[in-house]
């Protein structure tokens, strides 16, 4: 069986996984060029499916206008789509916790939260293939502005007790399970400093200058710094 899948995009992951009976596309992009590069993929390549929104951020949405046929996202990030900046097109069919997809292969989603409200992962298990939307980033910070960092943890730690062998994150290379680890850690390690910071009373300045000297941030990124670092205190307080 041809168990092919595509990454395409090197900002922001938009992929396209073939089955049997067609093609299921996991989030839309973050321009039209590469939306368009993913829609002539995708349809070169079988019937359309499904697209699978992994979450709400407009960076994974711009392509969602180009499909005929059913796009699929957590009911909370439907909702957030519709309180935020709205997509071309919004998701038809949307699910709370999980839903689960019966075609040549099962299709697994599920809705986690931690990155925005409507985090949600796919997984294709006789793969071993997980897209985990913005739950990971590889290799570079994540975007943290609406992070609820337990819930994050959770996710991941959960995700890493799954049955997975490739993982495809939001943004960054694709890789093995070890990228679960890694974005765990990460996060472990960024909360245990801005806690050090605040245990010696540090302002928010003196903390967003020592994450500006430890890592490598572009300046419209610096507020979401500080969501994050105002985030992490309240939630561990
Ligand atoms: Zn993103």
């Amino acid at each position: 069986m041809d168990k092919r899948h595509i990454v395409i995009g090197d900002r922001v992951n938009s992929s396209l996984v073939v089955l049997r009976e067609g093609v299921i596309v996991v989030d839309t992009s973050v321009d039209e060029e590469t939306a368009f590069k993913l829609h002539a993929e995708a349809i070169g390549s079988g019937k359309m499916l499904y697209v699978i929104n992994t979450h709400e951020h407009g960076d994974h949405l711009a392509g969602n206008g180009l499909f005929e046929c059913p796009i699929i996202s957590s009911a909370v990030a439907r909702e957030q789509m519709l309180a935020g900046n709205k997509p071309p097109a919004l998701p038809k069919l949307v699910f709370s916790d999980r839903m689960e997809l019966f075609l040549s292969e099962q299709v697994v989603l599920q809705h986690f939260g931690g990155h925005c409200p409507g985090a949600a992962v796919v997984y294709f298990p006789e793969r071993r293939l997980l897209f985990t939307g913005d739950l990971v980033f590889a290799g570079r910070m994540p975007y943290m502005g609406q992070a609820v960092f337990k819930t994050w943890l959770a996710a991941l730690e959960e995700l890493e007790r799954w049955d997975v062998e490739q993982v495809v994150p939001g943004h960054g290379d694709q890789g093995g399970i070890e990228l679960l680890a890694n974005q765990r850690r990460w996060l472990e390690v960024f909360i245990e400093r801005i806690l050090g910071c605040s245990m010696k009373g540090q302002s928010r300045q003196e903390m967003l200058d020592q994450v500006l000297s430890l890592h490598e941030v572009p300046e419209r990124w610096h507020s979401m710094v500080e969501q994050a670092i105002d985030r992490i205190i309240k939630e561990y307080k």
